[in-house]
């Protein structure tokens, strides 16, 4: 294992940001693998995960049984990780330019200019480590959620290899048309390459919601990812099979945001993984206590994926997404 750490440049004087990578070092012919957690940084499910993994693969490597190489970056943004307003570290968007640092990427002949701002450069530096890798792991998390993923529609049965290996329960497929997100940006880059073809991959990985932070999810999601490695070939090592699971598959534009139209507290009704019928009271909000309130209902039928993290909401904002959706036979 060797670890870099890479600067990225300030964009004020006394100041700079850097981004630590570990590097482990396959020796036969298998994919090879980024994986970055925390784009979003105050979403630290995936550096957990993570710190959880790097002990495997440090194993894998020293016994010989890293088949390819596996690049890992647990705090993929530093700048994030430094904005904290109010005590509250805000690691969504940036603070100096306000773009969210899961979109809006530079162009890549603006790599190393000069005049590039922190957050860009920081986002070329992490494309051009993931698109040096055969498969692009994004971690992120929701406000509250299951394991999740979002694809590339053509390459769903590549996420469904993924979600086995998670335990993820819903995938949610782009079709790349626009490529607004770092794993779409990777794919873009890749075909860019000429390098598109069925050994690539790339998705981003929701683990669940904000406060999931234990040491039992730390450790089942490592050993997924772990077993995702495995299955890939990437790791030469025997696992005992898991039961094989049918993740619900939906196009992102079919998973609605439901909006409140007022503002107040949020008394959620509907919980996640939870199927709904078009009507079903999803949440009330209680926008004068005594004087108004307002049900929020589901639009239509379908599953609700993820939920506001926050019992407090101003009108127009999220309170959950509803993926349009038949109910499973099975269910
Ligand atoms: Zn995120």
């Amino acid at each position: 294992m060797k670890i870099e750490r890479l600067t990225i440049d300030a964009d004020s004087a006394g100041q700079e940001f850097f981004l630590r990578v570990f590097r482990f070092r396959g020796t036969g012919d298998a994919s090879t693998v980024y994986l970055q957690a925390a784009l979003h940084a105050h979403e630290v499910p995936g550096t957990v995960a993570l710190d959880r993994l790097i002990p495997r693969l440090e194993k894998a490597e020293r016994e010989g049984r890293l088949a390819a190489d596996v690049t890992v970056v647990p705090h993929a943004n530093p700048i994030g990780l430094s904005q904290v307003l109010f005590g509250e570290t805000l690691g969504r968007f940036d603070f100096s330019g306000r773009a969210n640092f899961n979109r809006t990427f530079p162009a890549s002949a603006k790599d190393g200019q000069a005049t590039q701002r922190a957050d860009d450069r920081l986002k070329a530096q992490l494309l051009a480590l993931a698109t040096e890798a055969d498969i692009a792991l994004d971690l992120h998390c929701d406000d509250e959620g299951p394991v999740y993923l979002y694809v590339l529609e053509r390459q769903l049965e590549q996420g469904r290899r993924l979600a086995q290996s998670l335990g993820a329960s819903v995938i949610l497929t782009d079709s790349g048309e626009d490529p607004f997100s770092f794993v779409l940006k990777v794919a873009e880059r890749w075909a860019g390459q000429g390098r598109e073809n069925d050994a690539r991959f790339s998705a981003t990985v929701e683990l669940r919601g904000m406060i999931d932070v234990t040491p039992d999810l730390a450790e089942q999601d490592a050993a997924g990812l772990y077993r995702y490695l495995v299955d890939l070939g990437t790791v030469e090592d025997t696992l005992s099979p898991v039961t094989p699971l049918e993740p619900v598959t939906g196009d992102i534009d079919a998973a609605e945001l439901v909006l409140t139209p007022a503002p107040g507290a949020l008394m959620l009704n509907a919980e996640v993984g939870e199927w709904v019928t078009e009507g079903q009271l999803l949440a009330v909000i209680v926008t004068e206590a005594g004087l108004e309130q307002h049900e929020i209902r589901a639009p239509f039928d379908g599953l609700v994926v993820t939920r506001r993290d926050r019992r407090i909401v101003r009108r127009g904002e999220y309170v959950v997404k509803v993926l349009r959706h038949p109910r499973p036979l099975q269910e």
